[in-house]
């Protein structure tokens, strides 16, 4: 008795940190698995001296593609062939793409974010808080510009970050974007339509913390975000939830991130119901 069988498996990966046990990969094969592709998501330390290396590896590898993350997202544009319309926006890049001989870097954060967004409110014409101006917020602000939000009022402790973002959101961007920096309490403006926590603020094993928000100005049936994927329940979803927003967790961005990554890779829309499961047996939720 014999049967066919495969040795070759396509693959994806995620140059980054190394993390005992990697969300992104657990819900990455998780998809790989249920859509019967035999394909894996390795996840692999890179130095930053030898990311140069690790792209070439990959290329000589025939690496479909493979995510970037902290520290490497800018620093690998210097590496790839090009850059999708939101990747050159924003000077980052989170997902390479191998399409044809090339490796063409898009970033998909921004883009996983609306696309959550999506499940609960068009973003067109919507009014947004957010908080934050590092790359996560950086990535959101040009998506949903894109998308036709028509303002963003910007949110950071750090001057220079926030006036950097507020200048790319007005200028290349073409959204209306008002800055406020401190660590006061932020005020929820009359009239607006989504809050955004873009901030570390809440993520472990800081779960504990504050958010310089005011919270009273949270009111049934806006739309409340937080992109800390760990935990899921954040402070901030907790409170949006008891007050009757509606709430949209970090997970919902990482799963859709990684639905998009996925199409970019193989072709195929993955189940993100498959995903999301994934990563909420590895959260424990
Ligand atoms: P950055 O380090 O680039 O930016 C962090 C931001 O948080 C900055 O605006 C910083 O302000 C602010 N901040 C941090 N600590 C404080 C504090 N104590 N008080 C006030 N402001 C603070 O990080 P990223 O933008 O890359 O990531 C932000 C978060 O987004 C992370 O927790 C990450 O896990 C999450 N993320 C989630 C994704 C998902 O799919 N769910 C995808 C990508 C990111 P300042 O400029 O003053 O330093």
């Amino acid at each position: 008795m014999s049967k066919e069988l495969n040795f070759k498996q396509e693959l994806t990966a995620c140059f980054g940190k190394p993390v005992a046990e990697n969300p992104t990969q657990a819900m990455v094969e998780a998809a790989y698995r249920h859509h019967n592709l035999h394909w894996r998501y390795l996840t692999i330390e890179v130095d930053p001296a030898d990311l140069g290396d690790a792209v070439r590896g990959a290329r000589a590898m025939g690496f479909r593609g493979f995510n970037c993350t902290i520290p490497h997202k800018v620093a690998v544009i210097q590496h790839l062939d090009g850059l999708g319309e939101s990747a050159s926006l924003m000077g980052a890049v989170n997902c390479v793409v191998r399409r044809g001989d090339k490796l063409i870097g898009e970033n998909t954060d921004g883009l996983g974010f609306v696309q959550s967004l999506r499940t609960l409110t068009d973003p067109k014409g919507k009014r947004v808080l957010m908080l934050g101006a590092g790359g996560a917020a950086r990535a959101i602000g040009v998506e949903l510009a894109l998308a036709g939000a028509s303002q963003i009022t910007l949110v950071n402790r750090s001057a220079e970050r926030g006036q950097t973002l507020a200048a790319l959101l007005r200028d290349k961007a073409k959204i209306a974007c008002e800055l406020v920096v401190g660590t006061a309490d932020a005020k929820i403006p009359e009239g607006t339509d989504v809050v955004i926590n873009a901030t570390s603020i809440g993520l472990y094993p800081d779960v504990n913390a504050r958010l310089p928000l005011d919270t009273t100005g949270l009111k049934p049936g806006m739309v409340v975000a937080d992109v800390i994927p760990n935990p899921p329940t954040t402070r901030l979803v907790r409170e949006a939830r008891d007050k009757g927003c509606k709430v949209i967790d970090g997970l919902g961005m990482l799963v859709n991130q990684g639905v998009i990554g996925i199409k970019h890779w193989s072709g195929i829309d993955p189940d993100p119901t498959v995903m999301r499961k994934a990563l909420e047996d590895v959260f424990g939720v």
